[in-house]
């Protein structure tokens, strides 16, 4: 690894020219590669070389780039790109447990992730714990000697639980176990998984690296032999690679992440300033903010708390509505991390269907708004969340 600040190493870490010496990195949209002689093919069939390619399944040049890029950026040795967040967290579950195995998770998940643990790898006879991820002696009290896995949210969607990284590295580490970070809101550029000893960070590129709502993405960083072991031989064979054209316009995305992001982070932290207290609010959460529960904790952790926010609306549904109603500037819409500013209602949107007493654990209540703020001017987006409470 370079000595490069992360800013630095997101325009220039892992390049790789071509002969025509071109300055903005190409896009290689092949699926094969051509061998010079029959004993060439064949000796690349053995072993491949660093800049050597098969099949873009298993890796392409382009994709590589990005590969390259995003470990260093999130300081693990290396990285396997995939063709949406949720290919990484499947491939990366997949590709590490078998049925018997035991697996520790904090109950605060995507949907998708749930989906995954309880129906998918269940059905292989994989037993699955689930936890409250902010109790620390409840992730002791879980994690037990046959544990194979422990995977939570660094910050949980919607309601933007924090998790102790160290404590549960430590915890899961004792007893042989892996520990799989989804680490989506803590966004690359504030991202501590790797500081704080996680094995493997799993994020969904959709977001912050794409950060402007065009592409699916994932990625899955984490050691050498993790990641060029049972990963890529998972992924690679089970066909959730990442296609060039998206590894390409990640690249591409990277030369400005640490400016989207930085200026997205501090815009929220202001957003959230300018809301506690506003008496139409019952709540206001963002991580690294006073009025959060485990504020010490998020800043033991990071500088920032990420680029989402969420409150709780006074008056339940009908208030809810007509505040989402009344936005001008904010879209209705379901994704994050996107340059425009997006809000959303858990309760009837992304987490419909959980069951309602599984909502109420969650706090997903129907009052509750979340916020992902984008790249516009912080004065006019406090201005038309202002307006639109004003309106209720
Ligand atoms: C979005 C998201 C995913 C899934 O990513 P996709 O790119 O939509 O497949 C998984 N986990 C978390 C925490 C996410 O925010």
């Amino acid at each position: 690894m370079t000595t490069w600040s992360k800013r630095t190493k997101a325009v220039h870490t892992g390049t790789r020219r071509s002969q025509y010496g071109e300055v903005s990195e190409a896009i290689f949209l092949t699926q094969g590669f051509v061998y010079e002689t029959a004993e060439a093919a064949e000796a690349r069939f053995i072993k491949a070389g660093t800049d050597e390619f098969i099949y873009a399944r298993y890796g392409n040049p382009t994709v590589r780039m990005f590969e390259d890029r995003l470990a260093e950026m999130l300081g693990y040795e290396d990285c396997f790109a995939c063709n949406s967040g949720m290919a990484a967290v499947s491939g990366a579950l997949m590709a590490l447990v078998k049925s018997g195995d035991h697996i520790v998770s904090s109950r605060a998940l995507f949907g998708s992730c749930l989906y995954v643990l309880e129906d998918v790898l269940a059905r292989f006879g994989v037993e699955i714990t689930l936890v409250d991820g902010m109790d620390n002696a409840a992730w002791d009290a879980a994690i037990r000697r046959d544990t194979r896995i422990v995977f939570f949210e660094s910050i949980s969607n919607p309601t933007l639980e924090v998790v102790d990284i160290r404590h549960i590295v430590k915890a899961a580490h004792a007893v042989g176990a892996l520990v799989l970070a989804d680490d989506a809101m803590a966004t690359p550029i504030y991202s501590y998984a790797s500081e704080c000893g996680a094995d493997l960070a799993i994020i969904s590129t959709t977001k912050h690296v794409d950060g402007q709502g065009r592409m699916l993405g994932g990625a899955i960083c984490g050691s050498r032999d993790l990641i060029r072991g049972p990963i890529e031989t998972y992924v690679k064979h089970t066909g959730g690679a990442m296609n060039p054209f998206t590894a390409w316009t990640h690249l591409k995305s990277l030369e400005t992440i640490d400016l989207r992001v930085r200026a997205q982070a501090e815009a929220t932290a202001q957003i959230a300033t300018a809301l506690a207290g506003h008496p139409k609010l019952t709540s206001v959460r963002y991580p690294t903010h006073a009025d959060h529960p485990q504020q010490a904790l998020a800043l033991s952790q990071s500088v920032a708390g990420g680029t989402v926010i969420a409150f709780e609306v006074d008056g339940g549904r009908d208030a809810c509505f007509k505040f989402l109603n009344a936005l001008e500037l904010f879209t209705i819409s379901n994704n994050f991390a996107d340059a425009k500013s997006i809000v959303t209602h858990p309760a009837t949107t992304t987490h419909q269907r959980l069951p309602q007493d599984q909502k109420d654990m969650l706090g997903i209540s129907m009052g509750l708004v979340r916020l992902s703020v984008g790249l516009e001017d912080p004065v006019d987006l406090i201005t038309d969340l202002k307006q639109a409470l004003n309106a209720i």
